[in-house]
């Protein structure tokens, strides 16, 4: 059977950041991608984290195809009447080098596929992987169709169910508790209409995330990202709290809903989907996180489980780019010794825990619990949105002291012994 250096299942950041990495090398490497092209399959909100991973690949950003740097912050908390909106707008933000960009994918991938081609390794687009090839535990190269490729180690990028490498049993099957589904749409609008909506400026970019009545009270929430261009909305929320939903809701109508709501309808007034997308997200934490390496192979991205959704902040980009990068290395690595085992591959897991990805993981490890508290998607959006409406409310009679007002607000919303204790219990998070 043919041989390479290195086989990668999936062409998405994880599996293009390994490919780079290696190429960059000289190592022979191939990229197998089932989609028609890198970023035809893949989903996300739209906002890279650039900043941690800014150092791997120094040379590769400056060209990057990044849509808007994110400069403006918008969270909106939405009740069943009132919906408080908090915009954040930064010098800090708003000053190179830009922490995050907006992206979409079917231009980020295919560039960083045109990159490692650059580099010399290859990317094989419309073939899909069947079957990682075992020798007893060692995993030696992959079938695709009628052929099969060897290879001294497999990095397995395929992205967030890892059908192969569960079926191979080198990671648990996917369970609904574990993730949620989110549902996209990119909608083209005029720069100019996007930066007034926004309140930016030419070259800035906006994040807007929405809580509350927005996903029915389950867990979840919406986005809208700025792009040049066109903005991507949608909608994630949990499947464990969507099959536990009291009724039942058929998942894909809340971004139908989303867009109708009258807070958001203006938002995207005017202009036309281009592209609509679904696709599941890992949310269960490093507690999920399967063995990252094992005899002839690596898992990394999604397949790895390694992304995190903080609520305000959510996460998979810069693991994916930067879990590939550390694949590359210690392949590069394992090659200089000569040795692929488990034994050999081990220095992958330690680089992991040794940069942000495992660390930031870890102090995130509380988050996947906490937010399966279903009242922080009804209650609190509500009760914040409440008390401000009161502060902000003249009466027909005199009015009582604005210190009153917030005190009976406060205690009426937030002084019972349930709120109390989940107050305190997010002192983990
Ligand atoms: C709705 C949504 C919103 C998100 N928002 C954000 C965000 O704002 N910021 C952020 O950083 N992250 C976000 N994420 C997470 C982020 O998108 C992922 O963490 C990231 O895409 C993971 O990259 P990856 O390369 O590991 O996987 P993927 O991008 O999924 O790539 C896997 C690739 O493998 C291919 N593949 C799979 N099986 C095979 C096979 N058998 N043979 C060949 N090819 C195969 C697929 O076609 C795919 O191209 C979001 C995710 C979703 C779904």
């Amino acid at each position: 059977m043919e041989k390479v250096d290195c086989i990668i299942v999936g062409g998405g950041l994880a599996g293009l950041s390994a490919a780079y990495g290696l190429a960059s090398e000289g190592l022979e490497v191939i990229v197998i991608e089932r989609g028609d092209y890198s970023g035809a399959k893949n989903v996300t909100g739209g906002r890279l984290y650039l900043s941690p991973i800014r150092d791997l690949y120094p040379e590769l950003w400056g060209a990057a195809p990044f849509e808007r740097p994110v400069t403006r912050e918008f969270i909106t908390l939405m009740g069943d009447g009132p919906h408080t909106t908090i915009e954040l707008a930064s010098e800090r933000f708003a000053t190179p080098p830009y922490q995050s960009y907006t992206v979409l994918r079917a231009r980020l991938d295919q560039w960083f596929a045109d990159q490692v081609m650059e580099k010399g390794g290859l990317v094989i687009t419309k073939n899909r992987v069947d079957q990682l090839l075992l020798e007893g535990s060692k995993v030696v190269g992959i079938r695709a169709g009628e052929d099969d490729i060897g290879a001294d180690v497999t990095i397995i990028a395929e992205g967030v169910l890892g059908l192969l490498a569960s079926k191979a049993g080198l990671r648990e099957e996917p369970k609904p508790q574990d993730h949620a589904l989110g549902y996209k749409e990119v909608v083209e609008l005029p720069p100019g209409v996007i930066q007034d909506r926004w309140h930016l400026n030419e070259n800035e970019g906006a994040a807007h995330l929405f809580m509350g009545t927005v996903t029915r009270g389950l867990m979840g929430g919406g986005f809208i990202y700025t792009n040049k261009d066109s903005i991507s909305l949608g909608i994630v929320v949990g499947m464990q709290a969507m099959r536990a939903a009291p009724e039942k809701i058929e998942s894909y109508t809340l971004l139908d809903a989303f867009k109708e709501l009258p807070q958001i309808k203006p938002l995207v007034s005017g202009g036309t989907v281009v592209e609509y997308s679904a696709h599941a997200i890992a949310e269960g934490g490093i507690a999920k996180v399967p063995k990252l390496f094992g005899d002839g192979y690596l898992l990394a991205g999604d397949a790895a489980g390694l992304s995190l959704n903080a609520l305000v902040t959510v996460r998979g980009m810069d693991f994916a780019i930067a879990s590939g990068y550390y694949a590359a290395r210690t392949v590069i690595d394992a090659r200089a010794r000569g040795d692929f085992s488990a034994a050999g591959l081990a220095q992958y897991e330690q680089s992991l825990r040794r940069s942000f990805v495992l660390k930031d993981l870890q102090t995130a490890r509380e988050i996947p619990r906490t937010i399966e508290n279903p009242r922080l998607f009804t209650h609190y959006p509500q009760a914040v949105s409440r008390l401000l409406e009161q502060v902000f409310t003249i009466g027909p009679g005199p009015a009582q002291k604005l210190s009153k007002t917030v005190v009976d607000g406060v205690r009426k919303e937030f002084l019972n012994v349930r709120t109390l204790k989940e107050l305190y219990a997010m002192r983990k998070i």
